[in-house]
This record gives structure tokens, sequence and C-alpha cells, in this order.
């Protein structure tokens, strides 16, 4: 999958990319602030937000 944001990923991919996406959105640190995605890691996001702490 490489680093295509989650936000770029089609519906019909998610159920062959599930294993993947639960690691991705375990304990999610950033959403998105344009499409409500969660990750815990921002370069799975087009617009990462902190969900916790300081903005950087
Ligand atoms: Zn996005």
């Amino acid at each position: 999958m490489g680093h295509k944001t989650l936000c770029e990923w089609r519906r019909n991919e998610i159920p062959f990319e599930l294993k993947a996406l639960r690691k991705i959105v375990k304990k999610p640190k950033f959403v998105c602030g344009k499409c409500a995605r969660s990750a815990n890691d921002k370069q799975y996001l087009c617009q990462p937000l902190r969900l916790k702490g300081k903005e950087e």
C-alpha cells in the first residue's frame, strides 16, 4: 500500500487492506481535518491535525 493516505483509499480496497488499516487506526494520534479520518501517523492523512497535546 506504500504511503498512500487513508483519505485516498477507495471503499472497494478497504476489505483487502483490513489488516493494515487496523494497525493505522489503532490508538490514533492524528485526525484528518478534511476527511475526519484518524490514524496513528500523520503520513496517512491528507490534512493531519493532532488529537492531543500542543500543535507543532
Ligand atoms: Zn484527509
